[in-house]
């Protein structure tokens, strides 16, 4: 059985003082990962910090990025050395966001996650399809490509250990979720495509978020689909109660 996996995905949203707040507000009252995993991905200042309150406690934090080179002249950037150094073993990878704006090919994702799992980090890798694909009908090719090209040269007892979320393009930040139906879909997708290149273990190992306007009203129809093992949350993961209302829910 996959333990269900909750991340709070903060973008750039919240400040050092707020992070930190939100660790002391939440740290106690999470539930055990046992039952369910949960996470929240900060700005990079407060990783560290959040890190050492988060200490002894179920919650993790997370990165929403790094570099995929190991140290060098990329001035701005996070290496998974100096993230590791810190403690922070969880981070995603290949953002739409990051995509669209930052250069982040699939080329770079692959390069990124290889870096992760080089350094024993957990990757969540982001794949989903724009809203042009999805009215062509070209939405399970599209993010089939993306897997292929993000999974270049991972072997398959490497592949159990990543998260894959499926956000849809059009589904972030709009409040236009999509229909749980459709999200099952893509899951059942994505596991097909790992069953397929890394065998049945592999399929049944990975966890596959769904992300996009998930909030405490809408995400237990998400979870319902035994395809969907968790989500990833933005906006509706910043506040202390609906961060643990998506914890209960889910
Ligand atoms: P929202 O939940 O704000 O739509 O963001 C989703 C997302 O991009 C999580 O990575």
């Amino acid at each position: 059985m996959r333990t269900p996996f909750i991340a709070g995905n903060w973008k750039m949203n919240v400040t050092d003082r707020e992070a930190l707040a939100f660790v002391d507000a939440v740290k106690d009252r999470i539930p055990s990962n046992d039952e369910v995993e949960s996470a929240v991905c900060a700005q990079s200042v407060s990783l560290k910090g959040m890190r050492g309150k988060a200490e002894h406690t179920d919650l993790r934090i997370g990165a929403q990025n790094m570099h995929e080179e190991e140290n060098g002249a990329f001035t701005g950037e996070i290496s998974a050395p100096a993230l590791a150094s810190i403690g922070i073993g969880l981070v995603i990878i290949g953002h739409s966001e990051r995509r669209e704006m930052f250069n982040d090919t699939d080329e770079r994702v692959n390069r990124k996650l290889h870096a992760a799992l080089e350094h024993g980090m957990t990757p969540i890798v982001c794949i989903g399809e724009k809203l042009e694909e999805r009215e062509a009908d070209r939405a399970s090719e599209v993010v089939r490509k993306q897997l292929e090209q993000a999974l270049q040269g991972v072997e398959a007892e490497q592949v159990k250990g990543c998260v894959f979320a499926y956000e849809p393009v059009w589904a972030i930040g709009t409040g236009k979720s999509s229909n749980p139906e459709e999200a099952g879909e893509m899951a059942r997708t994505i596991r097909a495509y790992i069953r397929e290149q890394y065998g049945q273990p592999a399929a049944e190992a990975v966890r596959i978020q769904y992300g996009g306007s998930v909030k405490p009203e809408n995400i237990a129809e998400y979870m319902a689909d035994e395809d969907i093992d968790g989500a990833l949350v933005g906006g509706a993961s910043i506040k202390v109660d609906s961060f643990l209302s998506l914890l209960e829910a889910a």
